[in-house]
């Protein structure tokens, strides 16, 4: 029903990297996040492959990378549901030998090179996913049990201590785990199983992180402004009547702004003014005014105070 989508965070950690100097002292900060993030990722698609081979025998229905809000937002790596239960999987990407410790929560990670890391426990993070998604099902009227497990999805992982009450899985023992939780009682008519899904997907909300100069405190003088070139990736397009041209590789694209501006929002600021634009695009002041009415920004202020915010949902990305 709903594959994993890009990932924002990812997008302004990448952008950001190459619009700083190689220099930088965050670069090195921003290039392991990305390679966390880009191993979660790799997790995530690797439980959605297991899942998307396998039949089940009975109705279900799978999202990956679902954010939902009840009490407060929170974020689900995998929901299964059929009519009789929602199983919520938590990925997990650590290699070496791990213990889950019950008290007080939390889990070890003992590298190969001898190096150990604490981390929070998975289990509480599952715990608290399934609170919440219990909540927002009973907000609905919906009563499913939900059951819930933590995926190994690392090929170098090794449970030294498993945690007491919660199930560890490895990618391939995903389906039997599945097709062995009771279906009791009635279970959800096909209308209402079927109203869920839709409503379900209808709540997803795309999560937008911070600007990464806000969360990493990069002044915004050190990002470098510009123009990016789709097709050989260097900044510096120049605008031309009714297109941009890239004067490495000699392309012309006449929606470069388009990409450009999005890397500010996830790089810079939540917001832009007409001469923020100007600076960072390298246009004069009407060709901003143009650029910035012809896209579905949200503006607030009059005329010379007026900025401009993204509504990251109806952005075009692509
Ligand atoms: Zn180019």
């Amino acid at each position: 029903m709903k594959e994993r989508s890009d990932s924002l965070t990812l997008k302004g950690l990448i952008a950001a990297q190459s619009r700083l100097p190689i220099t930088h002292p965050t670069v090195s900060i921003l290039a392991s996040k990305q390679s966390i993030i880009e191993a979660g990722i790799g997790g995530e698609q690797q439980v959605a492959e297991v899942l998307q081979r396998y039949t089940f025998p009975f109705k279900n229905n799978i999202f990956h990378d679902l954010s939902l809000s009840s009490d407060t937002y929170f974020q689900i790596d995998h929901l299964l549901k059929t009519p009789h239960y929602g199983v919520v999987l938590e990925t997990k990407n650590l290699a070496g030998s791990l213990e889950f410790r019950d008290n007080p929560p939390q889990l070890i990670q003992k590298r190969e090179d001898g190096q150990i890391k604490y981390y929070e426990s998975p289990v509480v993070q599952l715990e608290r996913n399934m609170e919440l998604m219990s909540a927002w099902l009973s907000q609905r009227k919906i009563d499913l049990p939900l059951y819930g497990a933590i995926v190994l999805a690392y090929p170098k992982q090794h449970v030294e201590i498993p945690p007491a009450d919660t199930k560890i899985l490895f990618p391939n023992l995903i389906p039997p785990f599945i097709k062995g939780l009771p279906q009791q009682g009635k279970g959800l008519n096909t209308s209402t199983f079927n109203w869920l899904s839709s409503e379900l997907l209808k709540c997803h909300q795309t999560y937008i992180p911070k600007p990464v100069c806000e969360s990493y405190q990069i002044p915004i003088g050190d990002i470098q402004p510009g123009v990016r070139c789709a097709s050989c990736g260097k900044l510096g397009m120049i605008k031309v009547p009714r297109t941009w041209h890239c004067k490495f590789c000699k392309v012309n694209n006449h929606l470069a702004h388009r990409g450009a501006l999005v890397e500010w929002f996830l790089v810079v600021k939540r917001t832009i003014t007409n001469r923020e634009c100007r600076e960072f695009l390298g246009v004069d002041i009407h060709t901003a005014t143009r650029i910035l009415q012809s896209l579905p920004l949200q503006t607030k202020g009059t005329f010379r105070n007026r900025f401009y915010s993204m509504d990251f949902k109806r952005f075009p990305f692509k």
